[in-house]
């Protein structure tokens, strides 16, 4: 096992709580993560290399990893412990700012991403790989409580994320891993989930926009929501009708399917 906290520590590296920085070095896990994800003879996108523990573990399994890691204060110590393996490219660009058609361009194969990711980006990386035409996995580490609103299907935590993730993948909680097991260590506990993306379906702006209008004021009825999104309303009344629900039906109600079955349609 390689002695992240020595190499690190050696390139005189500072942690910055910025850019989300909560650092796994205990093999067990990070094999375990890697398995969980099927790196296995993969093409993997990680986002996030940091000092390379993740990424190590993959590379030991995968036919290919693209490691992003915007921190270049980074690179020296991924040279040391990422050098050995010739299928780990590593690419310095912030994904967000690239825009999915340009990650898979850059890739340009079918691949999953597993990842540690940095918390304070969790939401619109997961979004912006359910957008892609090339990603077929996620699987990655985030905050508990964001867990549990991907996976709920009802009660509190079933809200916008949920729908969205679910429209398009089937999400499931691998492990929690607790707040101990990182460094430096984070206020909360995470979990490792994955999402594997149902065939064929890609979330869509227009869908991942819908379904965020559907739950802009969870107390509001749907049909206020989306009125006030500037659709009609005898349109909405009429494929609520349709659907056989009621008009004062609240998007929490409606379990994903009918969401989306909804926004087919207000399209037609
Ligand atoms: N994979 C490592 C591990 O498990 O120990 C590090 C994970 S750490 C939670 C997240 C990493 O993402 C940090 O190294 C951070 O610098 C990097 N990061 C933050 N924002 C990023 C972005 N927009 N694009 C790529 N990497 C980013």
């Amino acid at each position: 096992m390689a002695d992240y906290a020595e190499i690190l520590s050696k390139h005189k590296f500072k942690f910055k709580k910025s850019l989300g920085q909560n650092f796994i070095y205990d093999d067990g896990l990070l094999d375990e993560i890697a398995v969980a994800g099927g790196a296995d003879g993969a093409c993997v996108v990680e986002i996030g290399a940091g000092a390379g523990s993740l990424s190590r573990a993959i590379a030991k399994r995968a036919k290919r990893l693209c490691a992003f890691e915007i921190d270049e204060t980074l690179f020296p110590v991924l040279d040391e412990t990422l050098g050995e393996f010739e299928n780990v490219q590593l690419f310095s660009n912030n994904v967000l700012e690239l825009g999915v058609e340009t990650v898979d361009m850059l890739i340009g194969e079918p691949y999953i991403v597993i990842a540690n990711l940095p918390y304070y980006i969790t939401t619109p990386l997961i979004s912006l790989f359910l957008k892609s035409e090339l990603c077929g996995a996620v699987t990655c580490l985030v905050q508990k409580e964001v867990a549990d609103r991907i996976c709920a299907t009802d009660g509190g935590d079933y809200g916008a994320l949920s729908a969205s993730v679910q429209a398009v993948a089937d999400p499931q909680t691998v492990r929690v891993v607790k707040s101990w097991e990182f460094d430096p260590m984070p206020e909360v506990d995470s979990a490792l989930i994955r999402l594997d993306r149902i065939t064929g379906a890609t979330l869509s702006d227009e869908l991942d926009t819908f379904i965020k209008q559907c739950f802009a004021q969870k107390r509001k009825t749907l049909v206020n929501n989306l009125t006030a999104a500037g659709i009609n309303k005898d349109v909405i009344l009429r494929a609520l009708s349709e659907l056989g629900e009621s008009a004062t039906v609240r998007a929490e109600q409606l379990g994903t399917a009918k969401l989306v079955e909804l926004e087919k349609l207000l399209k037609k």
